[in-house]
């Protein structure tokens, strides 16, 4: 299949599955809820979406492995949930039954396929976004010999502008000009990076969770800066759309946990997105970020993304912490 061809189906996908998301939201229950083994919280709208959007790319595209942040496993024991997601995956695809949800969320574990080609997906990047009614977004990225080609992020809650359309779809590739679009039927617009170079006139956007960046050291990187304008706090790789389309300049994830390495699904899309809008993303020390390696991103530390014209003097910033305060390990 070619890529245009994979574009529109995949872009028809991420819609399905960010109105499913929203749907749940709008019902939501106590009980839709849970915390996974790593303290993190999964909702029946990351399996919802996750379910719906294994099926569509195992139709289109069935010789592909599929990559994905949710396991099935724990939904074994939980027939309830699984119900629950049933009942709302079935407004979209009505053949669903319990025994094959269960079987469509293993399939999104499949690195081994071919690793030279397969699909990456945060079926929900930002749950925590999401369930406190910020942002979020549905990412599902093409990966081929380690590099996204082609990155799309539902963001069901992005606002641009005046525009009365709340939800936007952001999409991009090597082979894909950037653009966005604010519903199914609308026409998509073109979008590239901002043009600022004096790093004093950036604006720059940031993780809302202390926990996943470094609050403490982007103030100072501000500070290096002279950067006056406000952070933009934002859930999810809708980060990565707000640079593509020149609402920030610059995106900084500064690890706060020791050894932690990025997961390959919360940054391919974004990458693909912003690429394809003019813009540059490498890891804290400037090196390319590498998707060859399996789930995470452990060839590099930390994630700089920027419009580009700002990237090598962030790095430089960078460069000016103290050596303690610049070692990302
Ligand atoms: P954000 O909304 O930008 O905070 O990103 C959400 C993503 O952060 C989640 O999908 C997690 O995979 C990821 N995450 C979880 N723990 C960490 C951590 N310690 N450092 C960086 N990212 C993390
Ligand atoms: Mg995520």
């Amino acid at each position: 299949m070619i890529i245009s061809e994979i574009l529109k189906h995949a872009l028809d996908a991420v819609w399905e599955a960010s109105h499913c998301c929203e749907t749940i939201a709008e019902n939501f229950r106590h009980n839709d809820s849970q915390t996974k083994g790593d303290a993190s919280p999964v909702t029946i709208a990351d399996y919802a979406s996750q379910a719906l959007l294994i099926h569509r790319l195992t139709e289109m595209t069935p010789d592909l492995g599929i990559v994905a942040e949710e396991e099935g496993d724990e939904l074994k024991s939980q027939p309830e949930m699984c119900d629950r997601i049933v009942e709302f995956v079935r407004e979209f695809e009505p053949k669903l039954t319990r025994d094959n949800l269960l079987s469509w969320m293993d399939r999104g574990n499949q690195l081994e396929k071919d690793p030279k080609r397969f699909w990456t997906l945060d079926p929900i990047d930002g749950t925590k976004g999401y369930l406190r009614g910020g942002q979020y977004a549905v990412a599902l990225s093409l990966i081929e010999r380690g590099k996204p080609i082609l990155g799309i992020l539902g963001c069901p809650r992005y606002q641009e502008g005046d525009l009365k359309h709340k939800g936007m779809v952001f999409y991009g590739g090597a082979d894909i000009p950037a653009a966005m679009v604010s519903s199914e039927t609308a026409t998509p617009r073109t979008i590239r990076v901002c043009d600022t170079v004096p790093p004093p006139e950036a604006r720059l956007c940031e993780s809302v969770e202390s926990g996943h960046t470094s609050h403490e050291r982007s103030a100072k990187l501000i500070d290096i800066l002279g950067i006056s304008k406000d952070v933009l706090r934002m859930d999810s790789q809708a980060k990565y759309a707000a640079v593509a389309h020149g609402a920030a300049a610059l995106y900084m994830r500064l690890p706060v946990k020791k050894g932690y390495r990025e997961k390959i699904w919360d940054h391919a899309a974004g990458v693909a997105v912003i690429e394809a809008a003019g813009g540059k993303v490498t890891d804290l020390n400037g090196k390319k970020l590498d998707f060859s390696l399996g789930e995470t991103l452990s060839a590099n530390r930390g994630v700089l993304a920027t419009n580009g014209a700002l990237h090598h003097a962030t790095l430089a910033a960078l460069q000016t912490l103290t050596p303690e305060e610049s070692k990302w390990e």
